[in-house]
Protein backbone atom coordinates (compact mmCIF):
# COMPACT_ATOMS: atom_id res chain seq x y z
CA UNK A 1 0.00 0.00 0.00
CA UNK A 2 1.14 3.32 -0.80
CA UNK A 3 0.15 6.44 1.11
CA UNK A 4 0.69 9.98 -0.64
CA UNK A 5 1.04 12.88 2.16
CA UNK A 6 1.81 12.62 5.60
CA UNK A 7 -0.63 15.15 7.70
CA UNK A 8 -2.44 13.78 10.05
CA UNK A 9 -4.87 12.09 7.40
CA UNK A 10 -2.04 10.12 6.17
CA UNK A 11 -0.20 8.95 9.40
CA UNK A 12 -3.58 7.98 10.82
CA UNK A 13 -4.42 5.97 7.41
CA UNK A 14 -0.84 4.24 7.09
CA UNK A 15 -0.33 3.16 10.73
CA UNK A 16 -4.07 1.73 10.86
CA UNK A 17 -2.89 -0.42 7.71
CA UNK A 18 0.36 -1.44 9.24
CA UNK A 19 -1.15 -2.20 12.04
CA UNK A 20 -3.37 -5.19 10.09
CA UNK A 21 -0.26 -6.68 8.35
CA UNK A 22 -0.40 -4.07 4.78
CA UNK A 23 3.19 -3.42 4.03
CA UNK A 24 3.08 0.48 3.96
CA UNK A 25 5.18 3.53 2.18
CA UNK A 26 4.38 6.96 2.90
CA UNK A 27 5.51 9.33 1.19
CA UNK A 28 6.27 12.88 1.98
CA UNK A 29 6.82 15.74 -0.46
CA UNK A 30 8.30 18.03 2.50
CA UNK A 31 11.54 17.40 4.99
CA UNK A 32 8.77 16.97 7.64
CA UNK A 33 6.25 14.84 8.95
CA UNK A 34 2.53 16.44 10.83
CA UNK A 35 1.82 18.95 8.05
CA UNK A 36 -0.99 21.27 8.63
CA UNK A 37 -1.80 20.61 11.58
CA UNK A 38 2.19 21.25 12.86
CA UNK A 39 2.00 24.55 11.58
CA UNK A 40 -1.16 25.38 13.19
CA UNK A 41 0.00 24.85 16.62
CA UNK A 42 1.90 27.74 15.95
CA UNK A 43 -1.36 29.90 17.32
CA UNK A 44 -1.09 29.84 21.10
CA UNK A 45 -4.66 28.87 21.26
CA UNK A 46 -4.08 25.97 18.91
CA UNK A 47 -0.60 24.80 20.68
CA UNK A 48 -2.53 21.19 21.56
CA UNK A 49 -3.54 20.18 18.19
CA UNK A 50 0.49 19.20 17.61
CA UNK A 51 -0.42 16.45 20.00
CA UNK A 52 -2.10 14.26 17.30
CA UNK A 53 1.15 14.39 14.86
CA UNK A 54 3.09 13.62 17.69
CA UNK A 55 1.67 10.77 18.60
CA UNK A 56 1.06 9.34 15.06
CA UNK A 57 5.26 9.83 14.46
CA UNK A 58 5.59 7.80 17.76
CA UNK A 59 2.94 5.20 16.80
CA UNK A 60 4.52 4.79 13.29
CA UNK A 61 8.24 4.21 14.15
CA UNK A 62 6.91 1.33 16.30
CA UNK A 63 5.61 0.05 12.95
CA UNK A 64 8.20 -2.27 11.14
CA UNK A 65 6.29 -2.61 7.74
CA UNK A 66 5.36 0.79 7.51
CA UNK A 67 8.02 3.20 5.55
CA UNK A 68 7.90 6.39 5.86
CA UNK A 69 9.78 8.56 3.17
CA UNK A 70 10.14 12.42 3.45
CA UNK A 71 11.51 14.63 0.77
CA UNK A 72 9.92 12.33 -1.53
CA UNK A 73 7.00 13.51 -3.80
CA UNK A 74 4.05 10.62 -4.48
CA UNK A 75 3.75 11.30 -8.15
CA UNK A 76 2.24 8.93 -10.64
CA UNK A 77 5.49 7.32 -11.80
CA UNK A 78 6.92 7.09 -8.40
CA UNK A 79 3.94 5.45 -6.76
CA UNK A 80 3.96 2.91 -9.74
CA UNK A 81 7.40 1.78 -8.43
CA UNK A 82 5.85 0.22 -5.84
CA UNK A 83 3.09 -1.51 -7.51
CA UNK A 84 0.60 -1.04 -4.45
CA UNK A 85 -2.44 -2.81 -4.75
CA UNK A 86 -3.79 0.31 -2.44
CA UNK A 87 -3.14 4.16 -2.87
CA UNK A 88 -4.66 6.66 -0.40
CA UNK A 89 -4.25 10.02 -1.41
CA UNK A 90 -3.90 12.15 1.96
CA UNK A 91 -2.61 15.35 0.35
CA UNK A 92 -4.72 17.68 2.43
CA UNK A 93 -6.97 20.56 1.32
CA UNK A 94 -6.72 22.65 -2.57
CA UNK A 95 -6.10 26.48 -1.64
CA UNK A 96 -9.72 28.33 -2.51
CA UNK A 97 -9.91 32.00 -2.64
CA UNK A 98 -13.59 33.62 -2.86
CA UNK A 99 -14.99 35.53 -5.72
CA UNK A 100 -13.61 38.86 -4.69
CA UNK A 101 -12.61 41.44 -7.04
CA UNK A 102 -8.60 42.07 -6.67
CA UNK A 103 -7.92 39.56 -3.93
CA UNK A 104 -5.89 37.21 -5.56
CA UNK A 105 -3.46 40.85 -6.82
CA UNK A 106 -3.81 42.03 -3.45
CA UNK A 107 -2.64 38.83 -1.65
CA UNK A 108 0.63 38.71 -4.22
CA UNK A 109 1.29 42.60 -3.22
CA UNK A 110 2.13 44.39 -0.74
CA UNK A 111 -0.84 45.18 0.37
CA UNK A 112 -1.66 44.37 3.91
CA UNK A 113 -3.89 41.21 3.42
CA UNK A 114 -3.52 38.01 4.18
CA UNK A 115 -4.37 34.80 3.92
CA UNK A 116 -4.68 32.22 6.78
CA UNK A 117 -1.18 30.38 5.93
CA UNK A 118 0.13 34.13 5.59
CA UNK A 119 -0.83 34.49 9.11
CA UNK A 120 0.31 31.47 10.29
CA UNK A 121 3.83 31.63 8.79
CA UNK A 122 4.40 35.03 10.87
CA UNK A 123 2.49 33.93 14.17
CA UNK A 124 5.05 34.26 16.44
CA UNK A 125 6.22 37.67 15.47
CA UNK A 126 3.29 39.43 16.10
CA UNK A 127 3.21 41.93 18.81
CA UNK A 128 1.62 40.81 22.03
CA UNK A 129 -0.21 44.36 22.58
CA UNK A 130 -1.97 45.29 19.13
CA UNK A 131 -4.20 48.12 21.23
CA UNK A 132 -5.36 50.81 18.70
CA UNK A 133 -5.01 48.35 15.27
CA UNK A 134 -7.48 47.60 13.21
CA UNK A 135 -8.16 44.34 12.01
CA UNK A 136 -10.95 42.87 9.24
CA UNK A 137 -11.37 39.23 9.24
CA UNK A 138 -13.25 37.76 6.72
CA UNK A 139 -15.28 34.69 7.22
CA UNK A 140 -16.40 33.77 10.23
CA UNK A 141 -16.56 29.96 10.24
CA UNK A 142 -14.07 27.84 12.64
CA UNK A 143 -10.72 28.93 11.50
CA UNK A 144 -11.70 32.31 11.09
CA UNK A 145 -12.39 32.64 14.47
CA UNK A 146 -9.59 30.96 15.45
CA UNK A 147 -7.70 34.50 14.07
CA UNK A 148 -10.37 36.33 15.85
CA UNK A 149 -9.83 34.88 19.70
CA UNK A 150 -5.96 35.40 18.38
CA UNK A 151 -6.20 39.36 17.73
CA UNK A 152 -8.98 39.94 20.68
CA UNK A 153 -6.34 38.90 22.69
CA UNK A 154 -4.00 41.16 22.11
CA UNK A 155 -6.32 43.91 22.09
CA UNK A 156 -7.19 44.90 18.63
CA UNK A 157 -10.46 46.05 17.31
CA UNK A 158 -11.72 43.21 14.88
CA UNK A 159 -14.38 43.66 12.39
CA UNK A 160 -15.78 39.69 11.41
CA UNK A 161 -17.28 39.89 8.01
CA UNK A 162 -19.27 36.61 7.49
CA UNK A 163 -22.05 36.59 4.43
CA UNK A 164 -23.55 33.96 6.51
CA UNK A 165 -26.78 35.28 8.84
CA UNK A 166 -24.86 33.40 11.16
CA UNK A 167 -21.24 33.51 13.09
CA UNK A 168 -19.62 30.16 13.34
CA UNK A 169 -22.20 28.23 11.33
CA UNK A 170 -22.25 24.29 12.15
CA UNK A 171 -19.33 24.52 14.87
CA UNK A 172 -19.02 21.97 16.80
CA UNK A 173 -20.08 21.95 20.91
CA UNK A 174 -16.34 22.87 21.97
CA UNK A 175 -15.52 24.98 19.47
CA UNK A 176 -19.07 27.16 20.12
CA UNK A 177 -17.77 27.03 23.65
CA UNK A 178 -14.49 28.58 22.64
CA UNK A 179 -15.80 31.47 20.67
CA UNK A 180 -18.53 32.33 23.56
CA UNK A 181 -15.35 33.02 26.08
CA UNK A 182 -13.79 35.93 23.41
CA UNK A 183 -15.09 39.02 25.25
CA UNK A 184 -17.59 41.53 23.06
CA UNK A 185 -15.30 44.08 23.86
CA UNK A 186 -13.23 45.00 21.21
CA UNK A 187 -15.25 43.24 18.19
CA UNK A 188 -18.18 43.62 16.04
CA UNK A 189 -19.58 41.55 13.53
CA UNK A 190 -21.30 41.79 10.20
CA UNK A 191 -23.01 39.33 8.45
CA UNK A 192 -23.71 41.80 5.02
CA UNK A 193 -22.22 40.13 1.85
CA UNK A 194 -19.42 42.45 0.97
CA UNK A 195 -17.15 42.65 -1.76
CA UNK A 196 -13.62 44.27 -2.14
CA UNK A 197 -13.31 47.05 -4.59
CA UNK A 198 -10.48 46.54 -7.00
CA UNK A 199 -9.61 49.82 -8.17
CA UNK A 200 -9.20 51.09 -4.73
CA UNK A 201 -6.98 48.45 -2.86
CA UNK A 202 -7.70 48.07 0.84
CA UNK A 203 -11.19 49.44 1.19
CA UNK A 204 -14.60 47.64 0.83
CA UNK A 205 -16.94 47.74 -0.94
CA UNK A 206 -20.90 48.13 1.11
CA UNK A 207 -19.67 49.81 4.59
CA UNK A 208 -18.47 47.59 7.75
CA UNK A 209 -20.07 48.60 11.24
CA UNK A 210 -18.24 48.91 13.73
CA UNK A 211 -20.52 49.16 17.13
CA UNK A 212 -23.40 50.12 15.05
CA UNK A 213 -21.46 52.48 13.27
CA UNK A 214 -20.01 52.95 10.10
CA UNK A 215 -16.56 52.18 10.11
CA UNK A 216 -13.35 52.63 8.27
CA UNK A 217 -11.07 50.41 8.00
CA UNK A 218 -7.19 49.80 6.84
CA UNK A 219 -7.27 45.97 5.93
CA UNK A 220 -5.83 43.22 7.53
CA UNK A 221 -7.65 40.28 5.88
CA UNK A 222 -7.41 36.44 7.25
CA UNK A 223 -9.12 33.85 5.20
CA UNK A 224 -8.44 31.27 2.73
CA UNK A 225 -5.49 29.94 1.58
CA UNK A 226 -3.31 30.96 -1.77
CA UNK A 227 0.20 29.10 -2.51
CA UNK A 228 3.10 30.82 -1.42
CA UNK A 229 3.97 32.30 1.90
CA UNK A 230 4.99 35.91 1.73
CA UNK A 231 6.50 38.21 4.69
CA UNK A 232 4.90 41.40 4.85
CA UNK A 233 4.30 41.49 8.20
CA UNK A 234 6.77 44.38 8.41
CA UNK A 235 4.80 47.04 6.21
CA UNK A 236 1.13 45.71 8.12
CA UNK A 237 2.05 46.97 11.44
C1 LIG B 1 -6.33 28.00 11.41
C2 LIG B 1 -6.80 26.55 11.41
C3 LIG B 1 -7.24 25.97 12.57
C4 LIG B 1 -7.64 24.63 12.61
N1 LIG B 1 -8.05 24.10 13.79
C5 LIG B 1 -8.41 22.80 13.84
C6 LIG B 1 -8.82 22.21 15.09
O1 LIG B 1 -8.85 22.87 16.12
N2 LIG B 1 -9.18 20.91 15.08
C7 LIG B 1 -9.14 20.15 13.94
O2 LIG B 1 -9.47 18.95 13.99
N3 LIG B 1 -8.78 20.68 12.75
C8 LIG B 1 -8.41 21.99 12.68
N4 LIG B 1 -8.04 22.52 11.48
C9 LIG B 1 -8.05 21.67 10.27
C10 LIG B 1 -6.90 20.68 10.30
O3 LIG B 1 -5.69 21.32 10.59
C11 LIG B 1 -6.79 20.00 8.96
O4 LIG B 1 -8.05 19.47 8.62
C12 LIG B 1 -5.79 18.85 8.98
O5 LIG B 1 -4.54 19.28 9.49
C13 LIG B 1 -5.65 18.33 7.57
O6 LIG B 1 -4.81 17.20 7.62
P1 LIG B 1 -4.49 16.40 6.28
O7 LIG B 1 -3.57 15.29 6.67
O8 LIG B 1 -5.73 16.08 5.55
O9 LIG B 1 -3.73 17.45 5.35
P2 LIG B 1 -2.27 18.23 5.58
O10 LIG B 1 -2.04 18.36 7.02
O11 LIG B 1 -2.38 19.39 4.71
O12 LIG B 1 -1.28 17.14 5.03
C14 LIG B 1 -1.06 16.93 3.66
C15 LIG B 1 0.38 16.47 3.50
O13 LIG B 1 0.56 16.01 2.16
C16 LIG B 1 1.81 16.47 1.68
N5 LIG B 1 1.73 16.42 0.23
C17 LIG B 1 0.95 17.17 -0.59
N6 LIG B 1 1.12 16.78 -1.86
C18 LIG B 1 2.01 15.74 -1.84
C19 LIG B 1 2.59 14.90 -2.85
N7 LIG B 1 2.27 15.01 -4.13
N8 LIG B 1 3.49 13.97 -2.46
C20 LIG B 1 3.83 13.80 -1.16
N9 LIG B 1 3.32 14.58 -0.17
C21 LIG B 1 2.41 15.51 -0.51
C22 LIG B 1 1.94 17.86 2.29
O14 LIG B 1 3.29 18.30 2.29
C23 LIG B 1 1.39 17.61 3.71
O15 LIG B 1 2.41 17.19 4.59
C24 LIG B 1 -7.64 23.85 11.40
C25 LIG B 1 -7.21 24.43 10.20
C26 LIG B 1 -6.79 25.76 10.18
C27 LIG B 1 -6.31 26.35 8.88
Amino acid sequence: MVVVGAGTAGLEAACTAAEVGCHVTLLEKTDKIGGLSVEISKIPAKKRLADFPTYLKARAGQLENLTILTNTEGTLERVRQYHPHLVVNATGSVPILPPIDGLAQQLQSSAPVFSILDFIAEVERYPEDLSGKRVVVVGGGAVGLDVVEFFVSRNAQITLVEMLPTIGNGLDASSIASVQRIPAKGTSTTTDRHCFDQSTPGRLFGQPKWHGRNATLRLWICMSWHEGICSRFGRAF
